[in-house]
């Protein structure tokens, strides 16, 4: 069995304006074992949200996947008719996004609303799927769950709403969870409570996350590996502990120059001058030599691809290998 769930190859998204096509997400590539958590962080504009959005289908036109693959256990799932994708969103991954209200129907019962999401994607009767969602509203948290479950979104607090989104995306046991920013929008106190669910749950039942988020505070918290990305392109992936003890790439060193908190916003760091370029103004070379203390002769030329090195993967020239010698892993 091939450990990887997720299997993500030179993705590139595009979005044809009048002046030219846009490209947002560029040859972006990574896997995701059963069961681990993929961190994926980046300040706003890096692509992580258009990466998570291409993968589960949900890309607003005009834009659109103009390369690569995305493989869930082996088999595409990119550029599948919209009900074969929304489908496989349903039943085999679960979505979750910054705002509760996106995701909930404020006309019917979270009851309703898990019930249904059961009883489209499980082969069981009605009874079984209410005893279900009971079950799913207490494994989140929702206190008295029993009285809770026929109240309306409204009547639930932005913390206790994120949960029920939760409980839904977990409804029909989803092998891959997608989470977009899933704490941002709440206090600090109850992020902690909400990362502590998401990382229980993963590990309880085998599920693979996928978490986006620009907070770095949140992927040290939560994630396996971290993937940061950069102006479309991923800078640095590998082992969360190793990538936040000793980042390689000069974006990734500024990211982290202070001790990450949960809170912790990497689009209010002051460590790395200047701002991420926008989509048509992107440098050539190294998206990032504009910012880089450490540019070298011939970054703001050729455009880096990840090497690895010992455990992690770098798109940074300094560790280009010399002409002859293999990248040392
Ligand atoms: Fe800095 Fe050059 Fe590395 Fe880009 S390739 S991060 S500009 S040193």
């Amino acid at each position: 069995m091939s450990a990887a769930l997720l299997e993500v190859d030179g993705l590139r998204v595009e979005f044809p304006t009048r002046r030219g096509t846009l490209v947002a997400v560029d040859g972006v590539s990574f896997s995701i074992a059963r069961g681990e958590v993929l961190g994926m962080v980046g300040e706003s504009g890096a692509g992580k949200s258009l990466t998570g959005n291409a993968i589960i289908g949900l890309l607003e036109p005009p834009g659109r996947i103009a390369a690569g693959s995305v493989r869930l256990a082996g088999k595409r799932i990119d550029g599948l008719p919209p009900d074969q994708i929304r489908r496989i969103r349903g039943r085999r991954i679960g979505a979750i996004f910054q705002d509760p209200l996106t995701s909930l129907n404020p006309l019917y019962t979270v009851g309703e609303q898990l019930v249904e999401t059961i009883l489209t994607h499980l082969d069981i009767g009605a009874r079984a799927a209410r005893r279900r969602a009971l079950e799913l509203l207490g494994e989140v948290g929702i206190p008295a769950p029993a009285e809770r479950i026929d109240h309306y979104p409204h009547q639930f607090s932005g913390g206790m709403r994120q949960r029920v989104v939760i409980a839904l995306a977990l409804s029909a046991e989803p092998e891959l969870i997608v989470a977009d920013e899933p704490t941002t929008a709440l206090d600090v106190s109850i992020q902690a409570q909400i990362i502590g669910l998401l990382r229980r749950l993963g590990a309880e039942r085998g599920a693979s996350v996928l978490l986006i988020t620009h907070d770095m505070g949140v992927i040290a918290e939560t994630a396996d590996r971290v993937a940061v990305m950069y102006a479309g392109r991923i800078a640095e992936i590998g082992p969360v502990r190793r990538v936040l003890e000793s980042p390689l790439h000069p974006y990734t060193e500024g990211l982290m120059a202070a001790i990450p908190a949960v809170g912790r916003d990497v689009d209010s760091l002051a460590q790395i001058d200047g701002a991420m370029p926008r989509l048509h103004e992107i440098p050539a070379g190294c998206a990032f030599h504009p910012r880089c203390p450490r540019a070298v002769a011939g970054c703001d030329r050729d455009r880096p691809g990840l090497v690895p090195i010992g455990g992690s993967e770098v798109a940074c020239l300094l560790y280009r290998p010399e002409p002859g010698e293999a990248a040392h892993g």
